[in-house]
């Protein structure tokens, strides 16, 4: 489970279009990252799938299921961001919990998915505290396991290593391989940076103004760019 398809799908705020008919099937357990200049569109096509906002026209199904009329809590996902969004005056542990609280999960079943969460991301000793308390790579851990006690069928990652210094952004890209290997679980990854993509992805969707450039392999994209602006973006990294 994971499958999610967009069929033209767009998006207009007023009179201006931000997405002109997006076409893509998401395949089950697949890595698949969003990459584009600033403002072309990414976190807009996230939001549509995420359910935050609501394509202009198009549809998109989950699963097989039309889910443009569901609200995002009941389409299954979980988001992470750049920034973190994590409620400072709760501890660690409050922060994880609090949304399957809300759902009126059972108190041991909370506990079982906070502990494998933990042992996973290794933030087992920071439980007790609060985020302020953290390092930027210490919340930004908390805030994928937030999305990952969920058991969503599937992660949206919005630019989430944007924050972090050079160092820490490399060895969390290696973290979340590891984590996608393990969980096997649909990721959409969103990022402006060329060699994030190219490290991470199954398949890579290249956006330019609203619109699909190319989708392939890493290296489909780089042997086989189906124009300069793609051969100019993956080719040449800054
Ligand atoms: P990216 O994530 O690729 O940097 P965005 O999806 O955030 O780009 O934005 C794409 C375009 O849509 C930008 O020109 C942005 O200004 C515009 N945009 C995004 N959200 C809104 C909104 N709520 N209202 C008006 N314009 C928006
Ligand atoms: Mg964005």
């Amino acid at each position: 489970m994971g499958r999610i398809t967009l069929e033209k799908v767009t998006k207009s705020f007023g009179a201006v279009k931000v997405l002109h008919g997006i076409d893509l099937d998401i395949r089950d357990g697949e890595f698949i990252v969003f990459v584009g200049p600033s403002g072309c569109g990414k976190s807009t096509l996230l939001r549509q799938i995420a359910g935050l906002d609501k394509p202009t026209s198009g549809d998109i199904h989950i699963d097989g299921k039309h889910v443009n009329d569901v609200p995002a809590a009941d389409r299954g996902l979980a988001m992470v961001f750049q920034s973190y969004a994590l409620y400072p005056h709760m501890s660690v542990r409050q922060n994880l919990a609090f949304g399957l609280e809300n759902a009126r999960m059972p108190k041991a079943e909370i506990e079982s998915r906070i502990a494998e969460a933990a042992r996973m991301l290794e933030i087992g000793e920071y439980l007790d505290r609060r985020p302020g308390q953290l390092s930027g790579g210490q919340r930004q851990r908390v805030a994928i396991g937030r999305a990952i006690v969920r058991n969503p069928t599937a992660f949206l990652l919005d630019e989430p290593l944007s924050n972090l210094d050079a160092e820490l952004r490399i060895s969390m890209r290696a973290e979340l391989s590891a984590l996608h290997k393990r969980l096997e679980t649909t990721m959409i990854y969103v990022t402006h940076d060329q060699i994030e993509a190219m490290t991470l992805a199954n398949r890579i969707v290249v956006l330019r103004k609203g619109q699909i450039e190319q989708v392939g392999t890493p290296l489909e994209l780089y042997n086989t760019p189906a124009n300069r602006f793609v051969a100019g973006f993956i080719g040449a990294p800054s």
